[in-house]
């Protein structure tokens, strides 16, 4: 079985494995409720994970409190030290990782050792920003007083994960979240807890070998229910939360209450425009890797196509040679590009989206099918879809997390293409292909895209951490990785200094007593 035993027994997953780790410890592995995780690339129990108590949880909270008193007092460069220790951690157990994350999750192994990569790079970027975490100095308008702002750190982090980028995202948070002296609980997908175990049995190693308390980085496993404990905690004052905008709204309204800060990561319903002026053969490429890569699994996944109609018969002939072309099959077999969806509910979300397109008026060009016969039994795996379709339709306004694209006509100017663009209730990713300087400024105008990421040329899928990362509207508004997005993991401070023998008040306001 490509050798995953000897991957599991390399990063300590056990047969059965515990329901919370505090960094050093772990514990929860007597409670009576475990779920067995199964992958679904060939149907396979991997291993069994118990599931956390209200017990548990509370006392990972009091541990995580206790640690943020000594880790907020170590000093970010000294934290980032720890995060680079973590960095070259993970770079030895890269092969492994990735490949337990291909098996749990189901995406091919190129894409499993990508996104431990991308953990690895996070890793150096917050090793970098360890020693940048800057505030400004204004000057005050009284005399012999300093004004400035300093960040500190802000407490406990929870992290609420995707199945989708089971690892990636948490390193996106945590490591942030580190260097800037926090504390984080991670609550990974219930669809992917394995390499979640994983993970924190790379990172004891560090914390054991650095005598660092237990506590700053932990870990629960369970459902929704402790994640919605979590959201509603006012001790966490800091929920990060990647998922369906369904999840988000949810977990926002719960934060919310309390007036807690979240970070929300939702969905997306991301488009490339292709207009008259597109480079076709870039623009193809593009669109086949972000419409079919990670089997249309990720939140940046291209789900509508929007296309000039001087193009679309050439556009629509060049997928239809591509798409059924597709190597699809087991993720850990070289040579493959689509691996299966992440369970058969899933499978069925796609079914029932192509029937409900079609019944708007939509014409299935190609795929849909779900696929059977030898390598394909667990009823995971399917054929990605091409679909004509207006943008309009109920169907294509929702993100059915499948591969479907929907190709959507336009014929007047860039701005009707944008307009279609925009046209939807989520705010992620989008692109333009167009050699066109003019079209390529008018989507990236003020009246241009309204998503979080907008690219020329360059598809919807991916992106790099060293930008900001995440989506307007109803994905949610957070912005997480690179540029500023340190800032939401601290709590900022104003601060004005008087060294002059005389209280001046501001505005110029005077009284006599
Ligand atoms: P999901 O919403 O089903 O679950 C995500 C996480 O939220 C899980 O850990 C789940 O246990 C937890 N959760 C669910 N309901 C909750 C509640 N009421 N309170 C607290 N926690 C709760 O999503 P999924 O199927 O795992 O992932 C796919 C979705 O995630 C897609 O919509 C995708 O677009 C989105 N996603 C977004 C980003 C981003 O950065 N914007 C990244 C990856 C995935």
């Amino acid at each position: 079985h490509h050798g995953i035993r000897q991957v599991l027994g390399r990063l300590g997953v056990q047969e059965q494995n515990p329901a919370f780790s505090t960094g050093l410890q772990w514990g929860g592995a007597t409670n009576a409720n475990t779920r067995a995780i199964h992958s679904p690339t060939d149907g396979q129990r991997i291993a069994s994970v118990a599931l956390v108590t209200a017990e548990d949880y509370e006392q990972v909270i009091l541990k995580a409190q206790e640690a943020f008193k000594t880790w907020r007092q170590v000093p970010a460069p000294k934290r980032g030290e720890i995060v680079r220790q973590i960095g070259n951690k993970l770079r030895e157990y890269k092969e492994d990782l990735g490949k337990l994350v291909s098996y749990e999750m189901g995406k091919i192994l190129q894409e499993g050792l990508g996104e431990v990569q991308e953990m690895i790079d996070i890793c150096d970027f917050a090793v970098g920003l360890s020693r940048q975490l800057h505030g400004l100095t204004m000057h005050s308008e009284r005399p012999a007083h300093r004004m400035y702002e300093q960040y500190h750190p802000l407490g406990l982090v929870g992290i609420i994960s995707a199945f989708n980028f089971p690892v990636a995202v948490w390193s996106w948070n945590a490591m942030l979240a580190a260097v800037c002296g926090d504390v984080s609980i991670w609550k990974p997908s219930e669809k992917t807890p394995l390499v979640a175990v994983a993970v924190q049995h790379i990172i004891k190693d560090v914390l054991t070998e650095n005598e660092l308390p237990e506590g700053i980085f932990n870990v629960i496993i369970g459902d929704a229910e402790i994640g919605a404990k979590m959201a509603a905690d006012t001790r966490v004052p800091l929920v990060s939360a990647t998922g369906s905008t369904r999840m988000g709204k949810k977990v926002g309204e719960v934060v919310g209450a309390r007036l807690g800060k979240a970070l929300l990561e939702l969905g997306g319903n991301n488009a490339i425009i292709l207009t008259e002026h597109a480079d076709l053969d870039i623009a193809i490429r593009a669109v086949l890797f972000g419409a079919v890569g990670t089997a249309g699994q990720r939140c940046t996944t291209t789900r509508r196509l929007i296309i000039h109609d001087s193009i679309y018969e050439d556009v629509k002939q060049r997928l239809l040679n591509a798409y059924p072309k597709l190597p699809i099959g087991h993720p850990l077999q070289e040579g493959n590009l689509v691996g299966p969806l992440i369970d058969t509910d899933a499978v069925q979300s796609f079914t029932k989206a192509l029937q409900e397109v079609q019944a708007e008026g939509g014409k299935l060009l190609t795929g849909g099918e779900v696929l059977s016969g030898s390598g394909y039994e667990t009823g995971t795996y399917v054929q990605p879809a091409l679909v004509e379709a207006k943008n309009e339709y109920h169907t294509v306004q929702e993100e059915t997390f499948a591969p479907i694209l929907y190709l959507i006509k336009y014929s007047g100017s860039v701005e009707e293409a944008i307009d279609l663009q925009n046209g939807v209730r989520q705010g992620l990713s989008s692109s333009i292909f167009t050699l066109n300087m003019r079209e390529a400024e008018a989507f990236l105008a003020a009246t241009g895209s309204d998503c979080g990421i907008a690219n020329v040329n360059i598809g919807t899928s991916g992106a790099e951490i060293g930008g900001a990362f995440g989506g307007e509207k109803e994905t949610g508004g957070g912005r997480e990785s690179g540029s500023d997005a340190w800032k939401i993991y601290m709590r900022r401070q104003t601060n004005t200094i008087n060294y002059s023998t005389q209280l001046p008040l501001a505005q110029g306001i005077k009284f006599d007593i």
